[in-house]
């Protein structure tokens, strides 16, 4: 039988939709209470076509005068309404012969969406429409319709049917939702319980602040949004408490092994760098593990520094672990440090989940033989992989790992008496809102400096239709000996949809480009492929790299000066930067192509100016706070960023120190309420806190 709090009890909830809804991490009927509206739509009124506003979104009802497939470089469904005040084009890129048939001429048809000027007046393109029949009249919704983030196989109207029933179960008092905030969190604010919070919320009345809801300043947001920073903190704090509480091996010796690393180095390494190893050695010499960020931006150099860092951990006996989050940036790891290392009598090991079989044997016997240096993925944690002497882990580009991964990291180590370091290595600029939040108890060491001698990257902002000129750039940077990448986006499809796209602009260029070696690799391509090909892109053996935003991370090749990127306009800024870091990491002057499909909004045409006019990655981040829409979970995923059900970090920053005060009053005195938070907004507590 299940109980009153299984989501099985509730209709329409069979043992398929709970395997979805537990994908998404709803276990509980109370957990539907805290899946919140991305967004609202009015559809409380209709506004008369005559009056609709470009940009604004909004609900009209009109006649359909005329409907036709218009065929081009792309067919599509263009469909004119009128309702005497005004008339409206529809425009459908998708669509199926019956929905031409649907929009009979006469037909009266309800639709919402965002107008926007386009050839013949305004226009909607997309918009969701319902066909009303001769005479019917449909009644308006009463309240401001929900849209709920959602999955594959779970539409709008059973997230609508299922917190119908979640909210009736709160109102009759079947389930009680303890108070967690304390009183005095809500200084300065109208207070609200979190019952007529979630109320609000989840079923706004129609005269609600619509604006303030859309932006979610409603004090109703907000009383969430402080719970939700507030359980994100103290998880952070939980785990860096726990991983204070314990000792850590002292790397105290320094040896001649750095020396003669140093001494074989083409370079010198930046002020910025000697002090960023200066406060790890510091740290690497304490009696408690360190938790230390570096943060630099792309091509800053912090290879040197995380390889620094190891050679200290290695000359006092201790094993060290680089972990990168793809496969790629973590080959590119291994190719580094052996060939840094390998002078210096020191072989790294390899271990991905794609190592299998007999090699996964004997690498998982070397490592629990004590071998010095292991590189790889998140393999490098998992179960089974057992450390001899296990020092300091290492893990680049620790934004695309989330509060779960770094528990996993935790643990590993665990085992005897002493816990490993940890060293984090960032190249996502971080605004301080972000680090207070996510790496909230962390140290952070920032290098502020790049090597002597690098052009910044001039970056130029063009329309799709100037591609054939874009393509004849390319031919013109080749033929002169520079190297190029071309970046295919397709965000939402799968890995295998991204590759397909990536081999038809390989094909495509390889024929306009005639002469010039053009490269492919994409996420579907073996491991060892990969490798390959940048290695021979890497060796000047390839002029042109199609790639997709597999490249996005750490490759580094100097000769490459342009970089071209399709679709630039999906991709969220700080994604773009770290691909643009892939050029200007030479002397030569580089150049950045952000190609955008036309018509361009107003934020996103703000969005991509801001990558013209900016080199500063922490710029450029803080800035992607500032524009992106509130719901923009796109770009909040493609950065790799924490994500939220209704705070946003860059509009509620202002929430943090009433944050850190409450969390601080919390810890000291009330242990339950914590893990209730934990609990509720980030998942079970006890792993946070266990020992
Ligand atoms: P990132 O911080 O993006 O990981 P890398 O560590 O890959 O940057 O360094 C980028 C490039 O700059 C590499 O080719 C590296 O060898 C080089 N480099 C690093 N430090 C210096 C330095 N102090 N002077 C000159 N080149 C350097
Ligand atoms: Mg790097």
């Amino acid at each position: 039988m299940p109980e009153a709090d299984d989501l099985t009890a509730l209709a329409g909830v069979g043992p398929k939709m709970a395997e979805r809804l537990a994908n998404l991490g709803l276990h509980q009927v109370r957990d539907l209470l805290f899946h919140l509206p991305l967004r609202y739509e009015d559809r409380t009124r209709l506004r008369a076509i005559g009056e609709l506003l470009p940009g604004a979104p909004a609900q009209v009802e009109g006649r359909v005068d005329h409907a036709a497939i218009v065929r081009g470089r792309r067919s599509m469904l263009v469909v004119s309404i009128s309702d005497g005040t005004g008339r409206l084009t529809l425009r459908f890129f998708h669509f199926t012969a019956r929905q031409k048939q649907q929009f009979a001429t006469g037909a009266t048809v309800r639709c919402y969406g965002e107008a926007r000027g386009g050839f013949q007046g305004l226009e909607m393109v997309h918009p969701t429409y319902s066909l009303l029949r001769e005479g019917q009249s449909k009644p308006l919704a009463d309240r401001l319709t929900s849209i709920y983030p959602s999955t594959e196989g779970i539409g709008q109207s059973t997230w609508t049917r299922l917190t119908d029933q979640a909210l009736a179960q709160l109102a009759e008092g079947k389930l009680a939702l303890q108070e967690l905030l304390p009183e005095n969190a809500m200084t300065g604010q109208r207070p609200m319980s979190l019952e007529s919070a979630l109320n609000y919320i989840h079923r706004p009345p129609p005269d609600a602040d619509v604006a303030a809801l859309v932006e979610r300043r409603h004090p109703a947001q907000q009383r969430l949004a402080i719970e939700e920073l507030l359980a994100h903190h103290l998880a952070m704090r939980l785990l860096n408490r726990r991983k204070r509480a314990h000792d850590a091996p002292r790397l105290d010796q320094d040896g001649e092994l750095e020396r003669q690393f140093l001494a074989a180095l083409p370079f010198e390494p930046t002020r910025a760098q000697a002090r960023v190893c200066e406060e790890i050695r510091a740290d690497l010499a304490g009696r408690h593990p360190m938790l230390r960020l570096v943060h630099g931006d792309v091509g800053s150099g912090k290879t040197v520094v995380a390889a620094l860092a190891a050679l200290r951990a290695i000359v006092n006996g201790y094993q060290v672990a680089v972990m990168a989050p793809t496969e790629l940036l973590a080959e590119q790891h291994l190719r580094v440090f052996g060939d840094w290392l390998r002078p210096l009598g020191i072989e790294p090991a390899w271990l991905s989940g794609k190592v299998t079989g007999k090699a996964r044997a004997s690498v998982l016997e070397a490592i629990a033989a004590g071998a010095p240096l292991v590189v790889g993925t998140h393999a490098l944690m998992q179960d089974g992989v057992e450390y001899a002497r296990l020092g300091l882990v290492i893990v680049d580009e620790q934004h695309r790992f989330g509060v779960h991964q770094r528990m996993a990291l935790m643990r590993k180590g665990e085992a005897g008496a002493l816990r490993p370091h940890q060293l984090i290595m960032t190249a996502t600029p971080i605004p301080r809102t972000l680090a207070m939040t996510a790496y909230a108890g962390m140290e952070v060491s920032v290098i502020d400096e790049l090597p002597p001698g690098r052009t910044p990257v001039t970056t130029a902002v063009l329309s799709a239709e100037r591609r054939g000129e874009i393509i004849r750039r390319v031919a013109a940077a080749c033929e002169s000996g520079r190297q190029a990448y071309w970046v295919c986006t397709l965000i939402e499809e799968s890995d295998a949809v991204q590759a397909q796209a990536a081999e038809a602009v390989a094909l495509e260029l390889r024929d306009a480009l005639g002469g010039l070696r053009v490269g492919l690799v994409h996420g579907r391509k073996k491991a060892a492929d990969k490798q390959a090909r940048m290695l021979a892109f890497k060796a000047g053996e390839i002029d042109l790299l199609v790639a997709t935003t597999v490249i996005e991370v750490g490759v580094d090749v100097p000769n490459a000066t342009l970089m071209i990127i399709e679709n630039a306009e999906r991709l969220g800024l700080s994604q773009l930067h770290q691909l643009r870091g892939r050029v200007g990491r030479g002397a030569k002057q580089s150049s950045c192509v952000l190609i955008y499909d036309p018509p361009l909004g107003d934020l996103a045409r703000q969005r991509l100016d801001i990558m013209r006019e900016s080199t500063d990655g922490f710029r450029i981040a803080e800035k992607d706070l500032e524009l992106r829409g509130p719901g923009d979970v796109l770009g909040t995923r493609q950065t790799g960023m924490l994500q939220f059900r209704v705070a946003d970090l860059g509009r509620d920053a202002g929430l943090l120190n009433t944050v850190q005060e409450i969390a601080d009053g919390l810890l000291d005195n009330h242990p339950h309420q914590v893990n209730g938070l934990v609990r509720r907004w980030v998942g079970d507590a006890t792993e946070f806190a266990g020992v």
